[in-house]
């Protein structure tokens, strides 16, 4: 099979919005009037974003998902990706799968493929995508205001536990770690929610390298701190990785560790004023993604972590960073 063969048979579709697809020198796009394109491009490499024995079909949505989940921390809505692909070969049965797992997600968010690169080289899968919202109303890193409350979708650090299971360094249950294996390998991008946040949220930001460490890049971007309760954040943990039976599955502080710095969940930490509570909790329903309070924006600047009863804690979670 040589590349354009490949490119034909596994990745060329019919395009519908866009004014042209896969298939000339450039693939053309159509932005509605009023709107503004959103751009974003992630790129997973072997070995260090995936391992080698990842189900194809997962890795075909994951690539996309984090992608997907950078417009919906922009609340933009998707339209189309491009995908630049190196393969060590054209093997058939793993192109069948990883196009199989991306055309499913694609399909789910009425994103289009239009076009693309197909090199021989080590795995290497770089998407762009490209997104609408109407102009003026992205949602920005830079919008957090003292007083803001502070949210996270979902739940938070049950990817991180499947890669400490992966790399040995944890131990739970088969089905506990099935289920955080597939958060890890398959993650949700909250593209609804970050749809329904416009016009409520006053900044958002999607966790991939960990909770604290994105939400530090609001905080400085938009020249403010913040508080987050402890107690509400480690209650993000899933049910699935928090407890077997009676017994706590991780000692609290792994949990803790988990959901602050944990990372690659493709959660979106976002901002409201207090007087949307009632906004936020109606557009968390609306999209059937539940949303939590975990603290609150304060003037100033770093981030400060607090008990329960209001006691500072003192411990650092560092977040990924490739080149630490
Ligand atoms: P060029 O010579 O301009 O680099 P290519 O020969 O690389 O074009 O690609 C031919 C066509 O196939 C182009 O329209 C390109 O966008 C598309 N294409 C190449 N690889 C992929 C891919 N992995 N997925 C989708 N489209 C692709
Ligand atoms: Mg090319």
């Amino acid at each position: 099979m040589g590349e354009f063969e490949l490119i034909e048979r596994f990745f060329k579709r019919p395009v519908s919005r866009n004014a042209l697809g896969v298939g000339d020198d450039c693939a053309l796009l159509s932005p509605a009037p009023g709107m503004q394109l959103a751009m974003s491009t992630d790129m997973l490499v072997e070995g260090r974003h995936f391992l080698s024995t990842v189900d194809p079909s997962r890795l075909g949505h994951k690539a996309l998902a984090v992608n997907l989940s950078d417009l919906a921390a922009c609340g933009a809505k998707p339209l189309a990706f491009s995908l630049a692909l190196a393969l060590p070969r054209a093997d058939e049965a793993w192109l069948a799968g990883f196009s199989r797992g991306l055309f499913a997600l694609a399909d789910a968010h009425g994103c289009e493929l239009v076009g693309g690169d197909t090199t021989r080289g080590p795995l290497n899968i770089c998407i762009t995508v490209f997104g609408e919202v109407p102009a003026g109303q992205a949602l920005l890193r830079s919008g957090a205001r003292a007083g803001d409350d502070v949210y996270v979708s979902g739940t938070l650090g049950d990817a991180r536990l499947a890669l400490e299971m992966f790399r040995g360094r944890l131990s739970v249950p088969a089905a506990v770690f099935e289920a955080a294996r597939t958060r890890l390998e398959q993650p949700t991008p909250r593209v609804a929610l970050g749809l329904a946040l416009r016009g409520i949220a006053t900044s958002a930001i999607d966790v991939s390298d960990g909770l604290l460490g994105d939400l530090g890049h609001v905080l400085r971007q938009s020249g403010v701190g913040a508080r987050i309760e402890t107690a509400a954040a480690a209650g993000l943990l899933a049910a699935t990785s928090r407890v077997a039976g009676a017994t706590p599955l991780l000692h609290a502080d792994m949990q803790l560790e988990l959901v602050l710095a944990g990372g690659d969940d493709y959660e979106l930490v976002f901002t409201a004023p207090a007087s949307a509570r009632q906004a936020v909790q109606a557009a968390a329903a609306a999209c059937a993604t539940p949303v939590t309070r975990i603290g609150a924006i304060e003037a100033g600047s770093g981030l400060r972590l607090v008990l329960a009863d209001g006691t500072p804690l003192q411990r650092r979670y560092p977040s990924f960073d490739h080149f630490a």
